[in-house]
């Protein structure tokens, strides 16, 4: 077991410099104020980490409201963060605290993706006489760049899963259940002082693993099982992504090889091909080109990797809707795979931070398919 003083250290975050790069944004769209209502959002913005947030930028404030049951948290948070925010406890209606931040005639933006429709009409009444513009990932494209605060966490975090990856993969096959085997790794990423998985840990083996969003079940762990572990650390709000597909306590297959190693180079082609200005879509066509020459583009169900961070599918999605370039400090991940119903699944996904001229994962675990 691993000691957190072998994981990497963390850095500093800015967290307080955000509001002003909001504001920049802000600028472009020619409103007054930004209401951030998604809380990952808050988060991002300010610390904040209440399920009960909204928060107000303007040129010259930022305000964050929550309620009474907040009232000590938010305090706590926003000094750990360095944020100076004035801070509103309403207890009843948000409407008139609104009011007084932006003058009549000005225009607010909303987020679009977030806000519902019924509460499109609370804001619409706190503001009568200012116009509602709906902004669509306003916030979240300044997230999609990482600075090295953020970083720093993404590392630990994908460190901590690197360290129960390698003590749990060995004893795949042993007669533990896929849930057994998640729940193992969840604790020994917590005793490395994890907040907690960052998302449901997948064990996926044997014809479960056709789904690419397993969830573990108590199916036991068969030897010569493909079993598709897809498993992350949360540190601070930030969560680490990895998968690797291993067969339980044998040597592969013929055939398990042969659709392990076409993961493996679809996988490693996409990784090579991320860097800063290259196309999104790209990086997806690489992935599935290389899926194509071993026939087998049709297994490959879902998009090839996606930013990680204070959620753990977001901005920006690498897939071939997706137009957009990367930038040096995303962090994503690629992650190609193929599902084969009744059979099985294979997928590996690496999360990297693109650099200039290439990426730099910061998820470490040995990729080969038999560890026992
Ligand atoms: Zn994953
Ligand atoms: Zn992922």
């Amino acid at each position: 077991m691993s000691t957190p003083s072998s994981l990497p250290p963390l850095v500093a975050m800015d967290v307080a410099g955000r509001a002003t790069r909001v504001r920049e944004a802000l600028a472009e769209h020619g409103a007054a104020g930004l209401l951030v209502t998604k809380p990952a959002n808050v988060r991002w913005l300010t610390g904040f980490t209440g399920s009960n947030s909204h928060a107000l930028v303007t040129a010259d404030r930022l305000m964050v409201a929550t309620d009474g049951r907040y009232r000590t948290q938010i305090a706590d948070e926003l000094d750990a963060a360095g944020v100076e925010a004035e801070v509103e406890i309403v207890v009843a209606a948000l409407a008139g605290t609104l009011q007084r931040a932006i003058a009549p005639g000005e225009r607010v933006g909303l987020e679009a993706d977030h806000v519902t429709w019924s509460k499109q009409r609370v804001f619409a009444e706190a503001w009568p006489d200012r116009e509602l513009v709906p902004t669509i990932g306003l916030v979240e494209e300044l997230r999609k760049h990482k600075d090295a605060g953020e970083r720093s966490r993404l590392e630990r975090a994908a460190a901590m899963a690197d360290v129960a990856l390698a003590e749990v993969a060995p004893t795949l096959g042993s007669g533990r259940t896929e849930r057994e085997v998640a729940r193992h790794l969840d604790s020994l990423m917590i005793e490395q002082g994890a907040d907690g998985p960052s998302y449901d840990t997948i064990v996926a083996s044997g014809p479960n693993g056709a789904l690419p969003h397993a969830r573990p079940t108590d199916r036991v762990i068969e030897a010569h099982d493909l079993v598709v572990i897809d498993v992350g650390a949360r540190l601070d709000g930030y969560g680490s992504d990895m998968t690797r597909t291993f067969v339980a306590g044998a040597e592969p297959t013929e055939r398990q090889r042969r659709l392990w190693d076409a993961v493996r180079d679809a996988q490693a082609a996409g990784v090579a091909a991320v860097a800063d200005g290259v196309e999104i879509r790209h990086v997806d066509a690489v992935c599935r080109d290389v899926l194509a020459r071993h026939d087998l583009a049709e297994f490959f169900i879902h998009g090839t990797g996606h930013g990680i961070g204070l959620e753990i599918h977001e901005d920006p999605i690498l897939s071939a809707r997706t137009d957009g370039i990367l930038r040096a400090g995303y962090v994503v991940t690629v992650e190609p795979g193929v599902y084969i119903a009744g059979e099985g699944g294979v997928r590996i996904e690496d999360a990297v931070v693109v650099h200039p001229s290439g990426c730099e994962p910061i998820t470490h675990s040995p990729k080969t398919p038999s560890l026992h």
